[in-house]
């Protein structure tokens, strides 16, 4: 079946079936996050947002929205591609830009809701850069909980007019494309916001976070924002909640990814170190404390492997359910950032300063215990399914 082990520095191996098409990918993704994404890193972090151009360059190199049609520009492919992407941006240690937002968040509402002319419209320009995607739910006052959103659709002939404010929205200060949440007549709904000259809406600034410098995250203002009524998405009104629901799944399911290539990288990077590294005039790897804390680690991440790889072979036989991808979702990210944690406390000193890549990765993992859906209500949704 695998006839691929998962890529120097990605061990334990993996038992998904990854192909030669999946493979060169990786390879593709590699050079890029390499030598075109991670050189720029601090001026990007400088700018809380990468350059456009960036985006238009992974659209040629086909990076962006690899699995939809390829009638809408894609490459027809499958989970095991995305997968591959996001292990590469993690070891490479790319935060922005934030291909699996664009690719596996954003698009995937379009696929599974769309009209066929807003898949025809939209789906081409997400695959080459030339529209950049972003989802917006949060509300200030409306975050875990989110039936309590204010944003209004209220139908006013043929449009609806939108009026309300979202907050840490990712992509917020430069998506193209919207796929946004707000309370219609008939409940909660999605709508596809072009956000290209439209009058009444509004950005703030990138936010000041304590992490993800590069990615961008932003309030974002809907102040009597006119949108025709073929801006619905999924063309019934009140159905958000539950469209919002379906594709969280595969949201966590991402999270689950992005956690593994943070345990197995930060691994790899404390293994490295501490092999070089001398104390007491023995390396770092031979306390035995050292050897056993990262043994640890290992086994911890084999184990969460283990468990992540359950979860995508069944969400790629329509098999994953809400229950088990808020499981993988909240227990993958408390193991990602108990063993960066380990691993900063393994680099000593070195493993607070921002120019050793276990110093960012502390940072850019915090904010995954709390995004998409905060780890408590991950336990909720666990227990409601008991
Ligand atoms: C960097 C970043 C990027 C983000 N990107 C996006 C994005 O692109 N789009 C988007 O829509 N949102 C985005 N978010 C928002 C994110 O999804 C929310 O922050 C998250 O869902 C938590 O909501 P909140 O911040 O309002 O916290 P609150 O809901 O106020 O929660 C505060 C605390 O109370 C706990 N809590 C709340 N309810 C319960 C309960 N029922 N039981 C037990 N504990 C509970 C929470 O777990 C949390 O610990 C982003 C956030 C960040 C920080």
């Amino acid at each position: 079946m695998n006839t691929h082990p998962s890529a120097p520095g990605l061990s334990p191996a993996t038992s998904l079936p990854f192909r030669d098409d999946h493979e060169m990918l990786r390879q593709t993704a590699r050079r890029f996050f390499e030598t075109e994404c991670a050189p720029h890193r601090e001026a990007w972090d400088e700018a809380g947002m990468v350059p456009r151009a960036i985006w238009r360059r992974a659209g040629e190199l086909g990076l962006l929205c690899p699995r939809i049609d390829p009638a809408y520009g894609g490459a027809g492919g499958d989970l095991l591609h995305a997968i591959v992407l996001t292990e590469e941006q993690v070891k490479a240690g790319v935060v922005a830009p934030m291909i699996s937002l664009h690719n596996d968040v954003v698009a995937p509402y379009l696929v599974a809701y769309g009209s066929e002319a807003q898949k025809a419209r939209a789906l081409p320009r997400m695959a080459t850069g030339e529209w950049l995607g972003a989802i917006a739910m949060t509300e200030p006052s409306a975050g875990s909980d989110l039936r309590g959103m204010k944003t209004r659709a209220r139908r006013d002939g043929d449009d609806y007019v939108i009026s309300g404010q979202k907050t840490f929205i990712s992509h917020g200060a430069t998506a193209d494309l919207i796929v946004l949440a707000a309370q219609a007549e008939a409940g909660i709904s999605l709508f596809l916001v072009e956000t290209d000259g439209l009058a009444g809406f509004s950005r703030g600034a990138p936010l000041d976070k304590m992490g993800q410098f590069s990615a961008d995250t932003a309030e974002i203002f809907f102040d009597e924002v006119r949108l025709p009524a073929s801006a619905l998405l999924g063309g019934e009104e009140g159905r958000g909640f539950a469209q919002l629901g379906e594709r969280l799944v595969e949201e966590r399911l991402m999270t689950g990814v992005v956690a593994q290539a943070f345990m197995e990288t930060a691994i790899d990077h404390t293994v490295a170190y501490t092999r070089e590294r001398k104390a007491f005039g023995q390396r770092i790897i031979d306390f035995q404390n050292s050897r056993f804390r990262l043994a640890e680690a290992r086994t911890e991440a084999v184990v969460c492997r283990t468990f992540l790889e359950r979860c995508v072979t069944k969400f790629m036989a329509g098999r994953l359910d809400a229950s088990e991808a808020a499981m993988l979702k909240w227990w993958s990210t408390e193991q990602q950032n108990r063993i960066v944690d380990a691993c900063v406390q393994l680099h000593g000193g070195y493993g607070y300063m921002l120019e050793y890549p276990i110093a960012r990765m502390w940072l850019d993992s915090r904010v995954a215990k709390i995004y998409g859906g905060a780890n408590e209500i991950m336990k909720d949704i666990i227990g409601r399914a008991l």
